[in-house]
């Protein structure tokens, strides 16, 4: 049976979700935040890294600090599930979750503040601008880490297909890097008839998606894992003009750092050298969207053993397989260390970013508890 105050961030949760907001735009979210935390007594500082809110609880006189993290964002999918409290905005969703990671930081912050907690700081930071992978490096640049100084940092994402209330922990390299890269080709366009005069950026950039699968095939160590996408292929308009340029738009996703500049190079080389041979010009951007998600051993197994604790060896799950998802907490982690927890959503649960996903409402009130557990240990220790 759920306590009257989890039915409350039941309600909250899907009040956020019924008005999702996208990466950048997170007004309204942002300040239901600021307000409940205002209520319960917390220092309150909002605007941060664009609608980023942080609320700060400190009790007695000791000096450790740990901070929790929560995305607050969107997605720009129609959402197609139906539901009572389904998305008011056409082309807007929480297909991530980050409803619910709100919901229970709240539910978090709500029981800190109403429950003694022990000796030090608790931060919690709501990170706007996730699904774009810019919030965390935005907070940290308005000085999140100088002004708030926390000793350690851990954040949660729900994970479809595995049980509802079961937890996944792993230390070092958990979830993916991921880079953008965009290949411009240039070549000669001209009548489809008379291919002889042209320099064909189609057939080129044909012949450099093909190659681009050797990469991880022959050049990336077969231990190591990696992707190579190429999501997007843009060239010409109509069937009887060959182009004169046409693009690329791939997605890299990787572990390790040396295996990611691997793979730049190798893309480099081969739609340089797919080029030259078919006659065409190439520029490549390279954009460093986020980095991977590695969690600190000694926090994860800090993080584990509360679960272990609270829930019991079977609905904890250590050392689960690393993800080729990606998720910007990872730059809390190369500031601090701390550990990136999942939460199982449930077996039939579709996948993220589905439009028929759809948050577990029931994992508001054992997370939050789990979460408030965590503190206080951390505080104890
Ligand atoms: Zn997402
Ligand atoms: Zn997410």
């Amino acid at each position: 049976m759920m306590t009257p105050s989890a039915e409350t961030f039941v309600t909250l949760r899907r009040e956020f979700h019924a008005h999702p907001e996208l990466a950048r735009e997170e007004t309204r979210t942002s300040s239901t935040i600021s307000r409940l935390l205002a209520e319960w007594g917390y220092r309150v500082h909002d605007g941060i890294g664009g609608h980023g809110v942080v609320g700060v609880l400190s009790r007695g006189h000791g000096s450790k600090s740990i901070a929790l993290r929560a995305d607050i964002d969107a997605l720009p999918i129609s959402e197609e599930t139906g539901a009572p409290y389904a998305s008011r905005h056409a082309g807007k969703m929480h297909a991530c979750g980050h409803d619910g990671h709100t919901a229970i930081m709240l539910a978090t912050a709500h029981d800190l503040a109403k429950r003694p907690f022990g000796d030090g700081t608790v931060v919690a930071v709501f990170q706007p601008a996730e699904e774009i992978g810019q919030g965390a490096k935005a907070m940290f640049d308005d000085g999140l880490l100088e002004r708030f100084g926390f000793d350690a940092v851990f954040g949660l994402h729900n994970l479809p297909g595995m049980p509802a209330g079961e937890w996944g922990f792993r230390s070092g390299p958990f979830w993916a890097a991921l880079d953008d890269l965009v290949v411009d080709i240039r070549g000669f366009g001209g009548h489809g008839g008379l291919p002889h005069l042209t320099r064909d950026p189609v057939v080129a950039g044909a012949q450099m998606v093909l190659a681009l699968q050797s990469i991880v095939s022959r050049n990336v160590d077969p231990l190591q894992a990696a992707v190579v996408t190429v999501g997007a292929f843009n060239a010409g308009a109509a069937r009887n003009v060959v182009p004169n340029a046409a693009s690329l738009g791939l997605n890299i996703r990787s572990f390790e750092p040396d295996v990611r500049d691997l793979i730049i190079k190798r893309i480099g080389e081969i739609a340089t050298g797919m080029a030259n041979a078919f006659q065409v010009e190439i520029s490549m951007q390279v954009r460093h969207n986020t980095r991977a998600v590695v969690n600190d051993p000694t926090m994860t197994a800090f993080a584990r053993d509360v679960a272990i604790g609270r829930f019991g060896t079977e609905k904890v799950h250590d050392q689960i397989r690393p993800m080729s998802v990606s998720d910007d907490f990872a730059e809390f982690l190369v500031r601090r260390p701390g550990s990136y927890i999942v939460l199982g959503n449930g077996e039939k649960s579709f996948p993220l970013h589905h439009p028929k996903y759809d948050f577990n409402d029931e994992l508001i009130a054992p997370a939050s508890a789990y979460w408030g557990e965590l503190v206080r240990s951390f505080l104890r220790n």
